[in-house]
């Protein structure tokens, strides 16, 4: 693996949340200062084929880009609030068991598997309920 990979793989691994390529060049470049965005998509690119990152775009709740996590060895579902923008990271025995289902009954062996879901969190769903409605 590169100084860059290797770097960029580093940043993923302590952010302990979801970056996007931006964000990783800046944090990275604390390390490599002439480091280039261009490397960063690049080294991004080559780490999600390797399996080291994973790449989610969190309901484009701001915009278009996507974000980078490290992977860890249980896959987890994501909930984006599309009111608030907060991120809820779900681990569910139940995504193991609908991955193995799905392995079985189709004989494919899944190496990726991506859930996300968007939707009203419940703080967000608690005040909109507390809001008294204009519409008399
Ligand atoms: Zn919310
Ligand atoms: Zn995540």
């Amino acid at each position: 693996m590169t100084r860059q990979r290797q770097v960029i793989a580093d940043v993923l691994q302590k952010a302990g949340e979801h970056l996007d390529a931006a964000e990783v060049w800046r944090r990275a470049r604390q390390q490599l200062p002439g480091l280039h965005l261009a490397t960063v998509y690049r080294s991004l690119e080559s780490l999600k084929k390797l399996g080291i990152i994973d790449e989610l775009d969190l309901m484009h709740y701001r915009g278009t880009g996507h974000y980078y996590e490290a992977r860890t060895n249980k896959d987890h579902i994501h909930f984006t609030c599309q009111r608030c923008g907060g991120v809820l990271e779900i681990q569910t025995s139940l995504f193991e068991k609908l991955k193995a289902q799905i392995e079985g009954r189709h004989g494919l062996a899944i190496r990726v598997a991506r859930l996300e879901l968007g939707g009203v969190c419940g703080s967000c769903a608690s005040t909109e309920n507390k809001t008294p409605h204009a519409t008399a």
